[in-house]
């Protein structure tokens, strides 16, 4: 009670009424972003951090590492820095001096490498926390990809209260992903639930996720750049269940970013690219459907970070 702790997950639900119109298909949407760390982040590094403090893998005066530029580090620093823990985040040096200096305002120390190391060099970001984690006294790492407690975050929280709040009323679940880890606790929760219930997973063109999970395997050829942040992958993260997933869908930059724009005008929600995709989801879904059906989706992050990006 009346920690920041406290303070994270029990987010609001919201009915985007404009979006759907007159039509018989309801879309929730549970707005992360307000979250105190700013992001849907703040339920898996809270999760972890406890666990690994029951478990005594984190101790007193610890250190906590992990490659990563956006909102995992925020919430790591937010939430492990006050407790007294020493944390050391990695990140390439295309991230933007706003969100290296938030890292270093929240008390994180911030080591930037080079975006042009390979992967597996010293000098690549991953590396380079693999080898302080494995140097350093004391240390850990979220391992955030591969770590089963990130999908049991989602799996405690965030799906018991989508299915409490609407009363098990649901037909679809709809969310990209980069860890997996929301998708795969929220899916494997709201299944054991109701097996009917539909997991639906939108993916940036470029991602190798639609075409592992269509083929069970993926070419060098379908890994390509995209704009929007925190969702695609151009590796299989272990946190990934896509035997819960029913169906995926591709998008551009372009319709998640116009999705992100509706989504601010017609419901007057600011938030950010990833949560664009899923609206986009969530429309191409409705649009394809010819019975009654209410869908839920996540809104993982805020606008605010993707200003000049997005809105202008
Ligand atoms: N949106 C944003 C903005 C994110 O930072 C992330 C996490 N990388 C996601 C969506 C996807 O969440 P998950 O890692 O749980 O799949």
């Amino acid at each position: 009670m009346f920690s920041l702790n406290s303070a994270i997950g029990n987010t609001p639900l919201i009915e985007l009424k404009n979006l759907t119109g007159i039509s018989n298909i309801r879309i929730y949407a549970k707005l992360e972003f307000l979250n105190p760390g700013g992001s849907v982040k703040d339920r898996m590094v809270s999760y972890i951090l406890n666990e690994y403090e029951k478990s005594g893998k984190l101790q007193r005066g610890g250190v906590i590492v992990e490659n990563t530029s956006g909102n995992t580090g925020a919430a790591l620093a937010m939430l492990a820095v006050p407790k007294g823990y020493r944390v050391i985040l990695t990140m390439p040096d295309k991230v933007s001096r706003e969100k290296q200096e938030t890292l270093k305002a929240l008390g994180a120390e911030v080591i930037v490498c080079p975006t042009s190391a390979s992967p597996g060099s010293p000098e690549h970001y991953v590396q380079k926390a693999r080898d302080i984690a494995s140097t350093t006294d004391n240390a850990v790492m979220l391992n955030q990809y591969d770590n089963r407690l990130n999908v049991e975050a989602h799996y405690n929280s965030t799906g018991p209260e989508i299915w409490n709040t609407l009363r098990g009323n649901i037909d679809y679940f709809v969310a990209a992903g980069s860890t997996g880890g929301t998708i795969s606790g929220v899916g494997k929760f709201l299944k054991e639930m109701d097996p009917k219930i539909k997991v639906v997973m939108p993916d940036p063109i470029g991602s190798i996720y639609y075409e592992y999970f269509n083929t069970g395997t993926y070419s060098q050829e379908s890994i390509s750049t995209y704009q929007v942040e925190g969702i695609g992958e151009d590796h299989i993260a272990k946190c990934m269940d896509f035997s819960i997933v029913d169906s995926m869908m591709q998008f551009t930059d372009d319709m998640a970013f116009s999705a992100t724009r509706l989504l601010a005008r017609k419901e007057g929600i600011f938030a950010g690219g990833s949560s664009g995709a899923n609206i986009w989801g969530c429309l191409e879904l409705m649009n394809s459907l010819e019975h009654p059906a209410n869908i839920v989706t996540i809104l993982p992050d805020s606008g605010v970070k993707y200003l000049s990006k997005i809105f202008s």
